[in-house]
């Protein structure tokens, strides 16, 4: 008695693609970025997973680490995106949050702050992705402040992030770089560079401190087939069963809108998996998914509750059979590419609905 879709979240595939990650950057220590929920895995049950193993956290925000540290989270964790307000920035120091520091609102934020002990400050300068960062002109002036400055630990990082490490052969990569060092050069600081895709293709990226978000979670971020990935496991999985099924005739329609039309007497299966449920209601007609095992076709338009699959040429289908929507056996990359986005937001999209399964 219960609707059978869950997600699956295997906490030993996410420990080995963690230290997959570290053996990939042996001189580099790694940061695992668990903000949005963990990629949408969960955080608390990620962090507690990894805490062994990582020396620090990385989130976007200071609700997000703060509910690690109610979880018994103890390590450094990094706020990537720095403070949203003044306040939070003795919050920070006293929880032992380290804040980037991303434009001038934040550097006086953290020089004007009544702080209970310094505080560790990243600063991240914009070499190219123009979102956010200290322009590379002006990053000496605001490092010398914040250097002298009492509120400041001594131990100074310099961060970038780039714009289109995940294409291997985009020289933009090297650009950001090249700005980085020549910027930092005379400070003689830590660096904060590598994303998961640079630390997967770009090795002369690797610092002191590579930040692992994506591939933590099993998946290549990279627009080609690569070495690096050969080590990466699925942590997620998506699953569902069937629930329905039902024959048709050749020009009779499926789902809302009647957006697919079946060219020859179908098989239809009816899946409870949805929108409801973080599944992409863009995907296409000929997303695949996975009925014991096997590839089939969705077909119609994604509902809030559930998917229809065209299991014509699945022999011995019936109600029950398992399905996989995305997960070890078939690539959330693939299932995004067919609703047009990646496999980063498929991941963080999925709904409280879902039960969550952890295995270890
Ligand atoms: C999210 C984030 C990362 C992790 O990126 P992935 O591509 O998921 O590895 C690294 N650095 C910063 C600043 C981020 O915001």
């Amino acid at each position: 008695m219960a609707r059978p879709s869950y997600m699956a979240v295997d906490l030993a595939a996410l420990i080995d693609n963690y230290q997959w990650a570290c053996s990939l950057a042996p001189k580099s220590q790694t940061m695992a970025v668990v903000k949005a929920n963990a990629y949408g895995h969960g955080a608390t049950r990620c962090a507690i997973a990894l805490q062994p193993y990582a020396p620090i956290f990385g989130v976007a925000c200071i609700e997000e680490a703060l509910a690690l540290r109610k979880a018994g989270i103890h390590k450094p964790i990094v706020l990537l995106e720095g403070v949203f307000s003044a306040d939070e920035v003795a919050v920070a120091a006293k929880q032992d949050f380290w804040v980037m520091v991303e434009d001038p609102t934040q550097v006086s934020a953290v020089l004007n702050a009544t702080l209970p002990k310094p505080i560790t400050v990243w600063i991240k300068v914009d070499t190219g992705m123009h979102r956010l960062g200290l322009s590379p002109g002006n990053v000496s002036g605001y490092y010398q402040q914040l250097l002298i400055s009492d509120n400041v630990a001594t131990e100074i990082v310099f961060a970038t992030h780039f714009a289109s490490a995940d294409e291997t052969n985009n020289d933009f990569t090297k650009h950001q770089l090249k700005l980085l060092t020549d910027t930092v050069k005379s400070f003689n600081t830590p660096l904060s560079l590598a994303n998961s895709p640079a630390i997967m293709a770009w090795p002369e990226a690797h610092s002191d401190w590579n930040r692992a978000g994506f591939m933590l979670y099993g998946n290549s971020p990279l627009d080609v087939d690569h070495p690096s990935s050969k080590g990466l496991k699925p942590v997620m999985g998506m699953y569902s069963a069937i629930t329905s099924l039902r024959e048709i005739e050749a020009g009779q329609a499926v789902g809302y809108a009647q957006t697919w039309h079946a060219k020859r007497t179908s098989i239809i299966a009816t899946v409870a998996i949805g929108y409801g449920d973080g599944y992409p209601r863009n995907a296409a007609s000929g997303t695949p998914v996975l009925v014991n095992g096997k590839r089939v076709s969705l077909v119609g338009r994604v509902s809030m509750d559930m998917i229809t699959l065209d299991v014509t040429d699945l022999p011995a289908v019936k109600i029950g059979d398992p399905v996989c929507l995305w997960g070890k056996d078939l690539n959330i990359n693939e299932v995004a590419r067919h609703s047009s986005t990646i496999g980063y937001e498929l991941m963080t999209r999925v709904t409280q609905r879902l039960p969550i399964r952890y295995t270890h």
